[in-house]
């Protein structure tokens, strides 16, 4: 049986993994202690945030098929929110997600399905790789400790473009192209708050701001009952400030959030803030996944097709369709 090395736990990692699990011996590889990658949840008890992916949308048949059983199982749910959108400083428009398409959430935090789909995967936490080496069998990988990881047939690497493209070895064929990805960055502002805000919406999307996502995260069903606004930057003004120091990052979007939805949140008894590198990528032209058959080296990713939980879902799917013939 091929052995088959994954790097990353999130939903593409996993996709792989599952859709792998029967033909080849699959180990997962993931750096952090926790599964889910970008679908991330931060407890800050008695605060938990969302503070990656929001919710997600489903287009594809697939990705909806996917996501059947753990709906059922009620891992995943709808999030009808009272949605804005706001300009500047101005509601221009407002509408109940319940009256259309589903935005879900997993529940009861957003790497709660990560969790689920783990389940039975032999997945090794806590461990980063940091180098590949070609072996006498195919790929052997080493941790940052120099420690080898173990010998494989396969790699396939599910983490975003820019450390895909430093770790995986220079002779994969898609090597250039993947360099070529350009994702970007993003800042998450938790604020936790002992009393409730008057606000008459959960969810809005903002323009003409240097923040682009305003949500009452609490408000997601299954979440704790402790009031929370959770704020996203926008990518322009993240990747203008990467390297600010966080106490200025803070402080700053706490002054725009507080100019968008007119509302003093200096009351916040929790302040926290995240920064993503890597956090989305614009809709992408060509090949959802890559794939060196004669390397035997694969990567998928979000950052293939869009930044979006169902894109990363698809990318990893449609590889392990293709790899499946390979084995
Ligand atoms: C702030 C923010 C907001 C977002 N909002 C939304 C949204 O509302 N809706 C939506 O659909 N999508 C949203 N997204 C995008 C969505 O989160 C991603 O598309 C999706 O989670 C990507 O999944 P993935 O498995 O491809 O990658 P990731 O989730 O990034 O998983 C990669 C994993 O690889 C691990 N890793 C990296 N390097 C190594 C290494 N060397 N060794 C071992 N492990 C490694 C990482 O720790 C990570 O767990 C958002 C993302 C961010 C950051």
């Amino acid at each position: 049986m091929n052995r088959i090395a994954i790097i990353g736990a999130g939903i593409a990692g996993l996709t792989l993994a599952r859709e792998l699990g029967d033909r080849a011996e699959v180990v997962v590889f993931e750096k952090s202690r926790g599964f889910g990658g970008r679908m991330a949840t931060r407890q800050a008890d008695p605060y938990q945030f969302d503070h990656g992916a929001q919710f997600f949308t489903t287009k594809s048949d697939q990705f909806t098929r996917f996501l059947e059983p753990y709906i059922e199982q009620g891992h995943i749910a709808r999030w009808d929110a009272n949605f804005v959108e706001i300009e500047s400083d101005r509601i221009v428009s407002a509408r109940c997600w319940a009256d259309g398409p589903a935005h879900y959430v997993c529940t009861p935090r957003m790497n709660a399905l990560a969790k689920q789909m783990a389940s039975g995967v032999d997945a090794r936490l806590a461990t980063r790789v940091a180098r590949i080496e070609a072996s006498a069998t195919g790929w052997r990988l080493y941790d940052q400790a120099e420690v080898s990881l173990g010998d494989y047939d396969w790699v396939v690497s599910a983490i975003p473009a820019a450390q895909a493209a430093e770790l995986l070895p220079a002779d994969f064929s898609a090597s250039s192209d993947i360099g070529l990805k350009h994702m970007l960055g993003c800042y998450s502002l938790m604020l936790g708050f002992e009393q409730e805000l008057a606000l008459d919406w959960q969810a809005a999307f903002v323009s003409k701001a240097d923040i682009s996502w305003v949500s009452n995260d609490s408000s997601k069903p299954g979440r704790p009952d402790r009031y929370t606004l959770l704020v996203h930057s926008t990518n322009r003004w993240a990747e203008n400030n990467i390297d600010l120091d966080d106490d200025s990052v803070t402080a700053f979007l706490q002054r725009e959030l507080t100019r968008v939805i007119g509302l003093d949140v200096s009351s916040a008894e929790h302040v926290a803030l995240h920064r993503w590198r890597y956090a989305n990528i614009g809709r992408q032209q060509g090949e959802d996944f890559f794939l060196d058959c004669d390397q035997r080296l694969a990567a998928a990713g979000d950052w293939c097709i869009h930044g979006r939980i169902e894109s990363a879902y698809l990318s990893a799917w449609r590889l392990a369709q293709r790899l499946q013939r390979e084995l």
